[in-house]
């Protein structure tokens, strides 16, 4: 369900499972923008593609340069409503 890598605007990310949090994980995920890692803590699947798709959208406002005009607590506002109303309304699923 979740895919091993994933291209955002041309830059590869990958996505690691993992049981225990990485450092600076303070939540179900983290998107390490540097290294181009996208970290899943492991949970029931439902929990783990809401925190993909989140996830997914950090590297959106990185590659897309977004972050430039979003301070931080402002992107984590808006990405937790994308998510949930597209998990919502939509079948969202990985190509
Ligand atoms: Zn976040």
């Amino acid at each position: 369900m979740i895919p091993k890598s994933l291209n955002i605007y041309g830059e590869t990310y990958k996505v690691k499972i993992v049981k225990d949090k990485p450092d600076a994980m303070d939540c179900a995920g983290k998107n390490h923008s540097k290294s181009k890692i996208i970290y899943i803590k492991e949970d029931e699947a439902e929990e783990m593609f809401h925190t993909y798709l989140h996830e997914c959208f950090h590297g959106v406002f990185e590659e897309g340069r977004l972050n430039e005009a979003v301070e931080d607590g402002l992107e984590e506002v808006i990405i937790e409503q994308l998510v949930k109303f597209l998990l919502k309304h939509f079948t969202v699923k990985p190509k």
